[in-house]
């Protein structure tokens, strides 16, 4: 029975070890920090139920639903609130609804009406000119200034805590980039895959946000108590080489002496910014992963007493895009409307994001600094007067890979990395998407890959 080794007990590399042990495959998953989960960390404070990273997870794929029903764990699953849908972008210090119909666009504030005539030409706009585009280049040209500034600046800033002008949209928003290959334009695209979409391939499937009852750390945590006791907490991988047998993996604790373990193949999970202080004996030409930016971010949760927030606070969250200039803020989720049991009786969570690539300088660990500066953001604009009762400050010094312009030399490298060593496969949010779902899909890709190497006898390293 081949031993393969799991690098990270993030969801990508917990993922893909319960998908090789499902198979009937020995693995063992050597995670550095004491916990699993990665960035999926939920925690219960004073009554307060609140999300160190991630605060909710997109439905709609068949592998993720498989897997909640293999973990028996729809019972804990919760759904978004139904005024979820309404999403505030700030625009002239106030937090205005983002349309959701062509009505509510048609008389909405958030757009002047030059544009909203902008967008009636994107249909007529070329294909671009050049082969990759900044988010904000594409968005601009196609959808016009204000598009950008007050839709899709803002959603990059909640999505990636990047900024349009760095992103590549071929990478970042593949979906778009190709709407525009396919149909020339992203209107008519959007139409003629919602005409041509067949509903019935996934009848079952789910769609909406969830959480669970516990917060979404539940997720990570079902799948390690899945695997059992191949986890191997405070085990930081050092270096990786192949002796012409095996995979070497050299693990390096703090408190312990290190050792070096063999594995017939590997899955490693680790951020890139991590994996360029690895040792990993290889022929190709790594440098272009340790290019990849990951900015930092802080994430304060506070808690209110609901009355003393003036806002209804009767949406998902509110975006602050760039141009809004006079606000620190990249956004706020109102956690305590999106989710249930995340508040006590009478009182409201908030839990604000700052810094990322937009405003790196303002993430900071000081949680009286971020709070001054948090307070009066929320103040100005959700009308708060009165002191949090709870607060929890989390720093990420290197939060979401930023799939920037250029971003192919990474993949590039990641694919020159699997063919020349079949038996060594990647997974994690750098690979094909930044979201929680995006990284699990990327977990079972890999294991797909270790599980086909496998099956043909004989493959080199
Ligand atoms: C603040 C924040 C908010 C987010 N919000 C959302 C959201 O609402 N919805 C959403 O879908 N996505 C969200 N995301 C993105 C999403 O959570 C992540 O992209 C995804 O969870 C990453 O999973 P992963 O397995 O790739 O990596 P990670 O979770 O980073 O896991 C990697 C693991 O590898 C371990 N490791 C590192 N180095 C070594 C080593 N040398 N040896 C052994 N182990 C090692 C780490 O300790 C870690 O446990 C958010 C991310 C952040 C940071």
């Amino acid at each position: 029975m081949p031993d393969i080794g799991i690098i990270g007990a993030g969801i990508s590399g917990l993922a893909a070890a319960y998908r090789l042990q499902q198979q009937g495959l020995s693995v063992q998953v050597l995670e550095a920090s004491g916990q699993t989960g990665g960035v999926i960390q939920s925690e219960s404070a004073e009554g307060f139920l609140i999300e160190h990273g991630p605060n909710s997870i997109r439905a709609g794929d068949a592998a993720l639903e498989t897997l909640i029903d293999a973990l028996d764990l729809h019972e804990d699953r919760v759904w978004a609130n139904d005024v979820a849908d309404t999403r505030y972008v700030v625009r002239n210090d106030q937090p205005t609804p983002l349309p959701r119909s062509v009505g509510a666009f048609l008389t909405t504030d958030l757009f002047s009406a030059r544009a909203k005539l902008r967008l009636l030409a994107e249909p007529f706009i070329g294909r671009a000119a050049v082969e990759e585009e900044s988010v904000a280049r594409f968005t601009e040209r196609r959808l016009g200034p204000e598009v950008l500034k007050y839709a899709v600046a803002p959603f990059v800033g909640g999505v990636f805590a990047g900024t349009p002008d760095t992103l590549s949209v071929r990478h970042a928003f593949e979906r778009l980039a190709a709407l525009e290959d396919e149909y020339g334009s992203l209107l008519l695209g959007a139409i003629r895959r919602a005409l041509t979409s067949n509903d019935e391939e996934t009848p079952d499937t789910p769609s909406g946000l969830f959480s669970f009852r516990g917060g979404l750390q539940t997720f990570p945590s079902a799948l390690a108590d899945a695997l059992g006791d191949c986890i191997a907490l405070n085990a930081p991988v050092h270096a990786l080489a192949h002796d012409g047998t095996a995979w070497r993996v050299t693990v390096a604790p703090t408190d312990a002496a290190t050792h070096t373990r063999s594995f017939d193949a590997l899955v490693c999970t680790v951020p890139l910014h991590r994996l360029s202080d690895m040792r990993l004996e290889t022929s190709v030409d790594l440098s272009p992963l340790g290019d990849v930016t990951y900015p930092p971010l802080s994430v304060l949760a506070l808690g209110y007493e609901r009355d003393a927030i003036d806002h209804p606070l009767d949406g998902f969250g509110m975006l602050v895009p760039p141009v809004e200039d006079s606000f620190d803020v990249l956004g706020s989720i109102f956690s305590s409307t999106l989710f249930p049991g995340r508040a006590p009786e009478g009182h409201v969570l908030l839990t604000t994001f700052v810094g990322g690539a937009r405003a790196p300088q303002h993430a900071t660990s000081d949680a009286a600094s971020l709070q001054g500066l948090v307070a009066r953001d929320l103040d100005s604009l959700l009308g708060v007067d009165a002191s949090p009762v709870f607060r929890r400050l989390v720093h990420w010094p290197h939060a979401i890979p930023q799939y920037e312009i250029g971003y192919g030399a990474v993949k590039n490298t990641l694919n020159a990395l699997e063919e020349t060593h079949p038996r060594l496969a990647f997974a994690g949010n750098y690979r094909a998407g930044v979201s929680v779902g995006d990284a699990l899909a990327s977990g079972l890709q890999a294991a797909d890959r270790l599980l086909g190497a496998n099956e043909q006898a004989g493959q080199p390293h």
